[in-house]
């Protein structure tokens, strides 16, 4: 037997197999070259060859409407030599082909199914099952997205058209909202876009023009203009975007971003470019209706506890609670008692105001969340490095005061849980560096003095029977 007819031989195996189709010119396969348009006799060819020949042939003075009127046999046409398809069959050789990827696997349902609106209580629960404390933010946010999600899918009804449950949240830094606004995209399966406030300013303007953000959310939808309309819209640090006082200059980004930013909260169709971040002549364009897409934001709003105060003590001080005078100073949770009228105060419009009907704050991080942060949720920073060392088959604990000293440390560096991942990797580096030098170690413990650099962490070798039966 040749050695050609050995390599197109067909075993009984690869005729289970799907090839993929290679273009017959430049032999790129259909993974690359894209379609392939086939021809007579099994022969591909890709769209760009297709085109360039097409276009050869008409720079060439032939007319391709001459030629689509011709007889297709070889030999007719002037200047053009045709490949005769009837050589060209199954020339290609068993090695060159190239095995078809296997489809990916189907989409996992997702754990909240929009369309069929969970149950806030229900919503809440598997937003427990992430995030530490917040326990009136996430309530609020689950009755939130519960109504919002109803009133899509419903539509308006009788002439009642729900309002859109848009929400503005309140809290310090690293508290978890950004954290909350993912894991609830994630659990309903919607894509979610996430911008800073501080990069919007009016449109014409060095920066991104607020419709930008339309247009990220179309790109996380894979340009799925249907999803990308169920979508949510996260703007971070909207506090940035709060009417400047004292200024006589033009707040391009301030005010006018508010502004700008009415008809995207309400609804709007708004023309945005499909796979570019910015419009231009080259890019096609879609329309994306925001009138079903939810929009949070977010942001720290420092000082806005003074404002809440001052209107607390006013109205103490006119009563007969005057004596009370200044008992919200040592109120911890003052931001918690927040009204629109403090908002508007610290230079949100009311406009702005309006359309984000849902208001809520969420409390800065105690040491004792922390510690919840480190330990509980179901991705927590310590069962990724306890699944990591367990591949070593090696136990890694931190003790109780360890897991304090590492809250108190991240505490004090006032970012809120942000600070926790730097130091555990910190004070982690070392030990997945010296661990796997040697097999005997069996366990490992992260102790308080460890973390306050006063000593080392505790570490335990391998039982005898334990190492021989490892190293059978
Ligand atoms: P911000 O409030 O500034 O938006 P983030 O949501 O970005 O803060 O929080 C930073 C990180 O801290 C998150 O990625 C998350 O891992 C962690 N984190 C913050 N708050 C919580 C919380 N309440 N529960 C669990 N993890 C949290």
């Amino acid at each position: 037997m040749s050695e050609n007819q050995n390599s197109s031989q067909v075993t009984d195996e690869d005729k289970n197999v799907e090839y993929e189709d290679v273009c017959y010119i430049c032999r790129r396969p259909e993974h690359t070259a894209g379609k392939m348009i086939h021809i007579q006799n099994n022969v591909c060819i890709c769209s760009d060859c297709m085109q360039k020949t097409f276009d050869s042939m008409n720079s060439g003075g032939f007319n391709m409407g001459d030629f689509m009127n011709m007889n297709m046999s070889v030999g007719k046409m002037p200047n053009i030599s045709m490949i005769n398809l009837s050589e060209l069959q199954d020339t290609v050789p068993m090695s060159q082909k190239i095995k078809k990827k296997a489809p990916k696997e189907k989409k996992a349902a997702p754990v909240l199914d929009i369309h069929s609106i969970p149950a806030p209580h229900k919503i809440k629960a598997r937003l427990d099952e992430y995030v530490v404390g917040q326990e009136q933010a996430k309530k609020v946010m689950s009755v939130a997205v519960y109504n919002h999600y109803k009133r899509v899918m419903s539509g308006e009804k009788d002439g009642v058209d729900i309002e859109k449950s848009n929400m503005l949240m309140i809290g310090p830094t690293g508290c978890g909202k950004t954290y909350l606004v993912k894991t609830l995209a994630r659990l309903l399966d919607v894509p979610l876009a996430i911008t800073d406030a501080t990069s919007l300013t009016e449109a014409g303007y060095i920066g991104d023009d607020i419709e930008s953000v339309v247009s990220k959310l179309l790109a996380a939808a894979d340009n799925d203009v249907e999803r990308a309309e169920k979508g949510i819209i996260f703007i971070d640090e909207i506090d940035k975007i709060a009417k400047k006082r004292n200024t006589n200059q033009r707040d391009v980004s301030g005010e006018s971003v508010q502004q700008g930013m009415l008809k995207l909260l309400e609804g709007a169709e708004i023309d945005v470019p499909v796979g570019a971040g910015s419009k231009n002549a080259m890019v096609p364009m879609t329309t994306v209706d925001t009138k079903d897409i939810l929009f949070i934001c977010g942001g720290a709003f420092p000082d806005l506890e003074d404002i809440i105060k001052e209107r607390l003590n006013k109205s103490a001080a006119i009563g007969f609670k005057s004596d009370l005078k200044d008992r919200y100073d040592e109120d911890e949770n003052i931001l918690s008692k927040v009204e629109v009228e403090d908002v508007r105060k610290f230079g949100m419009i009311p406009e702005f105001l309006g359309r984000l009907p849902v208001l809520f704050t969420l409390e800065a991080l105690t040491e004792e969340m922390l510690v919840k942060i480190l330990v509980e949720p179901k991705n927590a920073i310590l069962k990724q490095y306890i699944r990591l060392l367990e591949m070593d088959e090696v136990d890694l604990e931190f003790d109780q005061g360890a897991l304090s000293a590492v809250a108190k440390k991240a505490k004090e560096k006032k970012v809120g849980a942000r600070a926790l991942r730097a130091i555990i990797e910190e004070f982690m580096l070392d030990i997945m560096y010296e661990i796997p030098k040697d097999d005997n170690i069996g366990r490992v413990v992260i102790t308080k003095d460890y973390i306050e650099r006063k000593g080392g962490p505790t570490i335990q070798m391998r039982s005898a029977p334990a190492l021989q039966e490892q190293a059978r």
